[in-house]
């Protein structure tokens, strides 16, 4: 959860932009950027974390370095950090920070297509983009430089969490929030992007390849959601919060046409090497949900959905869902300081006006059952059914019974029983089930994706998908022998 002290009076004072060389009125000198963007840079490794792969991070920060040494302002102190998410997305902080997901890059081709979108980040930052929002709102009489920052991180609206993060922006900064930077900022961003990609020996039209790629994995995620009968989901990705209308793709065909240049085509192999192993989906860290199952290596436990429900595996919570969403176990584990016994936890937690209690075992697990009310504010009493559950390395676990209403609960509880009887910790079978997936390169065989799909552990639509990650689904076939993408 991100929480972000308000900067209190800060007065406006007049900068110079890098970019642009015109004098702006600013609540953020360059100094304060720095001191702002480094207190929202540890606040985003603490929500997201930093991929754990140190050879990837390099390549990333190489890149990035290299493509902000051709920048207005060079002599910032740069950060480029892979985040350790499979959203698609990318954003800036303030003060030279720059972050892409492991799960964009999946979707790059090259070295030069991630160059196109870390190019476009420099671009905010060089050009002040987040400094000019935070005065805009400082001036509108909002007044939250810090918000300003979450901002920025909002533009990476679908970072995991992001929903949790928009919802405490809309509280602390109410109405007037601008959630995403402006159409001239967005241009201006892709014409700094184009110009270090140029500088960097990059052809700028990588940029126009980017918007495609990311525009087929939209069309994928509707076609798939169509074909299994679902609702288009929302895109929550970098295309999303860069309205890629055509207007935008024009805007950049154009200007990567204005560079004509040598540029060297050695980058796909150099990025496909570089991202060789890289976490697809979900990771050991975040816990992998594989079928009806749910495995948390760190945490050593296991859990099983009915047969129809789902598994959602959020920031604080692994929910198990029935079919319509009307009813469901959240599973969440208990902070050390709620107390040592079940009874305490409860206590402390639930505050509860009457009940009981009963003991009970959960596949060698001792846990107690609770069931009774508690008065909301109302002063209402609110019926709560709950089992308190000792697991594997001294953590307590909170299992609460969720439904829509009493009747739904009568309904749903002999499979939310199910559900919670599966709790366990992991066993040696749970333990091999839970190997994330990873992204590998291999020649392109004569068959081609049909037998990439047969050999690969993605359920659905997998020759789609790969067609996807290698840059075909519209359309195109790699040469037999090229190296293409797989997943492992
Ligand atoms: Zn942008």
């Amino acid at each position: 959860m991100v929480s972000v002290a308000l900067l209190a009076g800060c007065a406006t004072s007049t900068v110079r932009n890098p970019v642009t060389g015109l004098k702006e009125r600013t609540v953020m000198n360059e100094s304060t950027e720095l001191a702002e963007g480094k207190k929202a840079h540890d606040q985003v490794l603490s929500e997201y974390g930093a991929y754990p792969d140190p050879k990837v991070q390099a390549y990333v920060n190489e890149l990035g370095q290299r493509l902000a040494s051709q920048s207005e302002r060079s002599q910032l102190e740069w950060h480029f950090t892979v985040l350790d998410s499979p959203e698609i997305n990318a954003f800036a902080l303030p003060g030279g920070y720059v972050y892409v997901t492991r799960g964009i890059m999946i979707y790059m081709e090259s070295e030069a297509d991630l160059a196109g979108v870390i190019g476009h980040e420099i671009g905010h930052v060089t050009a002040r983009h987040g400094s000019q929002r935070a005065t805009r709102q400082q001036t509108a009489g909002i007044g939250v430089v810090a918000a300003t920052l979450l901002g920025a991180v909002l533009e990476g609206a679908g970072v995991g969490g992001a929903g949790q993060l928009a919802s405490q922006v809309s509280q602390s900064v109410a109405a007037g929030y601008i959630a995403s930077y402006g159409r001239e900022q967005e241009l201006q961003a892709d014409q700094l992007g184009a110009e270090y990609l140029s500088r960097s020996h990059y052809d700028p039209r990588n940029m126009v390849d980017v918007i495609q790629v990311l525009k087929n994995q939209e069309r994928f995620a509707d076609d798939t959601a169509r074909a299994e009968g679902r609702n288009p989901p929302p895109h929550n990705n970098w295309l999303a919060s860069h309205p890629s209308n055509d207007k935008r793709l024009e805007d950049i065909t154009r200007i990567a046409e204005s560079y004509q240049g040598q540029y060297s085509d050695e980058s796909r192999s150099r990025y496909l090497q570089a991202i060789n192993g890289i976490t697809f989906g979900e990771s050991r860290e975040q816990g992998l949900t594989r079928g009806q199952n749910f495995y948390h290596e760190g945490l050593g436990i296991a859990l099983t959905a009915p047969v129809g429900w789902k598994i959602q595996n959020g920031k604080d919570a692994i929910t198990l869902v029935n079919s319509d969403g009307t009813a469901g176990l959240v599973v969440k584990l208990v902070p050390a300081k709620a107390g040592g016994s079940h009874e305490e936890i409860v206590r402390k937690l639930l505050k509860p006006a009457s009940g009981r209690a009963e003991p009970l075992a959960l596949n060698g697990l001792s846990a107690t059952h609770f069931v009774g009310n508690r008065s909301n504010d109302p002063g209402q009493p609110q019926p709560f059914e709950v089992t308190i559950v000792s697991g594997p390395g001294d953590q307590n676990y909170f299992l609460g019974y969720a439904a829509k209403d009493g009747q739904t609960m009568q309904r749903a509880r002999r499979q939310i029983k199910e559900a919670e009887g599966s709790f366990r910790a992991l066993t040696t079978a749970d333990r091999a089930a839970a190997r994330p997936w990873v992204v590998k390169t291999v020649p392109y065989p004569r068959g081609g994706f049909p037998v990439l799909a047969r050999q690969s552990p993605l359920s659905s639509a997998s020759e789609q998908q790969l067609r996807l990650i290698n840059g075909v689904y519209a359309g195109g076939e790699p040469k037999p022998g090229q190296l293409v993408k797989v997943v492992e």
